[in-house]
């Protein structure tokens, strides 16, 4: 079991296409919004094959690597940052395991999804992708920092 950071840290949080398609990304925002994750970073997008290359080059040798860049561009994505104490581990419980089948039910996954090549949501593994997704996936610009008025503990 992943033990969740005691740092502030940054996530990238993506809502795939079936997402968007099956109109779950209200749903998907609401419980990183609940959790108390703080959202520093919102766009819908439409995501060049070279951009899905780059963020899953990691993948980039695997059988499945073709059917997943066409799953991703396939139509527009949400992208978010978010941020918060331990985000990453905890986001990716929230989304839960990668085969919607093994995702416990209460997780994203275990509650919407079904197929491991359509699992509505991305969130990044570590730390350190964490901001290397989120540099990929944002210009400068695009992320606001600020404090949430009713809750200034969340920094
Ligand atoms: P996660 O998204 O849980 O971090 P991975 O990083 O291992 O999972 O894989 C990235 C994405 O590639 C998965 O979310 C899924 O969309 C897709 N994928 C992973 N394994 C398979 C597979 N065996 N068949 C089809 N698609 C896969
Ligand atoms: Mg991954």
């Amino acid at each position: 079991h992943l033990v969740a950071s005691l740092e502030v840290e940054e996530t990238y949080i993506m809502v795939k296409p079936d997402g968007v398609q099956r109109g779950l990304v209200g749903e998907i925002i609401s419980r990183f919004e609940r959790k108390g994750f703080k959202m520093t970073g919102l766009k819908l997008f439409q995501c060049p094959k070279e951009l899905a290359e780059e963020h899953y080059k990691d993948l980039s040798a695997k059988p499945f690597f073709p059917k997943l860049i066409d799953y991703i561009t396939s139509g527009p994505v949400v992208c978010m940052a978010w941020e918060g104490v331990g985000v990453v581990v905890s986001a990716r419980k929230l989304i839960g395991a990668t085969n919607p089948l093994q995702a416990e039910p209460g997780t994203i996954r275990g509650d919407l999804a079904v197929q491991t090549g359509r699992n509505v949501v991305h969130g990044s593994d570590s730390s350190e992708n964490g901001k290397r997704e989120i540099a990929l996936w944002f210009k400068e610009g695009e992320l606001c920092q600020w404090t949430p008025a009713q809750a200034p503990w969340l920094q």
